[in-house]
């Protein structure tokens, strides 16, 4: 039976409104995004903004995903991205004030105290971090910086999983099931946070044909031995993280099936790197263009950083083509069928990999009847991914919704490729927030409570 309750698993005392002014906006997850917007809405609302604050709904914990045994990762991978590229990155807060007015100072300087390097001095680490020249973290430290973050910005997370989300009232209701009961949380809007469920390439049966969640399950409890071959599908970073931890960590010979020519690096030069924390121009670039810069520098694409570790091995190779099919070999092996020009061909493998990453439309699953509607008639259409892509409005939402639907995963190409990872969670933040602001009103009275507190 449906229960509609809202926050009672929070702190006792703690209530939020759930109508439509005063509603939360509604992250599913608690990872970056979510903790992003967590920090920012604090910082705002003590400047005197009128901005919501957040609710995440964690199906695990806070940072899951850059933990252990949670699927992506065994935690000990490094970081891709500079770790400065934090929580507040990069800083700029002129949505909120010009840059010479105080106001805008002191959000970016109260954004700062929720930096990476915030959270070393906070633990006593900072030093010994610039001594040891300043190391890409691992995904396990990442996981704790995000997790300090989230408890100092007092991020209210409801554990359950998101099962089912619908427009009420000009806002939106998830219902959520926490393992025991199901409840409803009512917000203003809804953000989706997440890489999404592998779609996968091949049907995974968990010992010689797993997917990456299977993959890192393996290597958790020990590699076999007998997988010396492994064959990886995919040429992402879900993909290069694998292929690091075989050939490097463990020693494996693998095999790559990409789409493409070559196992390709990302483009990392200050120019391409500047579209990612600043999509200044990017939509004045041709659609063409702007393809072409997605897939040079994010799209099937390994980090410098796993480059510079495979290129120390010489355990790594690759075949361009897909993977259609994969079949017992009747040696133990796993024949896996490849298509590439029109032509197929196969070869054996002790173990395959299906590490073809996310499926970022996962989230249409959960819609209800007038949600889905909505959705098809903001994108003149079906529930295409193309189609999602190219209505995305400058705060990350479907354009044309009747409640904001944030959805910066499928935000690279109508508004900038840094939105739907970790290299501009700032700018994230302030696109989203924004979009709940009254403009004049929220900035007159943020001036009056700036001044009020700088006189006192
Ligand atoms: C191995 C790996 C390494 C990566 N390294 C980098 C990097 O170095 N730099 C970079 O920019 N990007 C990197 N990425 C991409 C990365 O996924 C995103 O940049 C980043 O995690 C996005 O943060 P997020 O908040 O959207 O989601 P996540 O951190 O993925 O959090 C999503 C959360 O949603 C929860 N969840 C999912 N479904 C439900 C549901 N139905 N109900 C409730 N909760 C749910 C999950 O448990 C999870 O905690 C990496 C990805 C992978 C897989």
């Amino acid at each position: 039976m449906s229960n509609s309750t809202t926050l009672d698993r929070h702190p006792a005392g703690e209530a939020w409104e759930t109508g439509p002014a005063g509603a939360p906006l509604l992250v599913i997850g608690a990872g970056p995004k979510a903790i992003a917007l967590a920090v920012k809405s604090r910082v705002l609302r003590a400047a005197g903004f009128d901005v919501p604050e957040v609710l995440a709904v964690e199906r695990d914990s806070t940072a899951a995903n850059w933990r252990e045994g949670r699927g992506w990762t065994n935690g000990l991978q490094r970081l891709g991205t500079l770790p400065e590229k934090d929580l507040g990155f990069p800083y700029d807060c002129s949505t909120w004030g010009d840059a010479d007015d105080p106001l805008t100072g002191e959000i970016a300087r109260r954004m700062a105290g929720f930096s990476w390097s915030s959270h070393l001095l906070d633990r006593g680490s900072y030093a010994r971090w610039i001594d040891r020249g300043r190391p890409q973290p691992s995904h396990r430290e990442w996981a704790a910086y995000l997790e300090w973050a989230a408890e100092r910005a007092g991020l209210r997370t409801v554990i359950a999983e998101v099962r089912h989300a619908e427009i009420t009232d000009g806002g939106w209701t998830l219902t959520v099931h926490d393992g025991e009961r199901t409840s409803e949380v009512h917000g203003c809007g809804l953000l989706v946070s997440g890489p999404g469920p592998t779609a996968g390439a091949v049907d995974p049966d968990g010992t010689r044909v797993v997917d990456t969640a299977g993959f890192w399950r393996l290597v958790t409890e020990g590699l076999p031995a007998r997988a010396r071959q492994v064959t990886v599908i995919g040429a992402g970073e879900t993909a290069g993280t694998i292929v690091r931890e075989l050939a490097v960590g463990l020693d494996r010979q693998v095999t790559v099936v990409t789409p493409r020519a070559t196992l390709y690096s990302r483009g990392e030069s200050a120019f391409e790197n500047r579209y990612y924390s600043d999509p200044t121009g990017w939509t004045g670039l041709t659609e063409a263009d702007r393809l072409e810069f997605i897939r040079r520098t994010d799209r099937a694409v390994f980090s410098q950083d796993v480059q510079d570790d495979l290129a120390l091995t010489r355990n790594v190779t690759w075949e361009p083509g897909r993977v259609v099919g994969t079949g017992e070999a009747g040696t133990g092996q796993v024949e896996v069928e490849i298509a590439y020009g029109g032509r197929r061909h196969s070869h054996l493998a002790d173990l395959v990999v299906d590490a073809t990453g996310g499926d970022p439309m996962w989230f249409t699953r959960l819609l209800g009847p007038r949600a889905e509607q909505a959705l098809r008639d903001a994108l003149g259409g079906d529930l295409a991914r193309e189609r999602v892509e190219r209505t995305i409005d400058t705060s990350l939402a479907v354009d044309g919704m009747p409640a904001p639907l944030h959805l910066p995963n499928l935000a690279a190409l109508a508004q900038g490729p840094g939105f739907p990872n970790l290299s501009s969670l700032g700018r994230l933040s302030d696109r989203v927030l924004a979009a709940y602001l009254p403009a004049p009103a929220a900035e007159d009275r943020a001036h009056a409570h700036y001044e009020g507190a700088a006189q006192r």
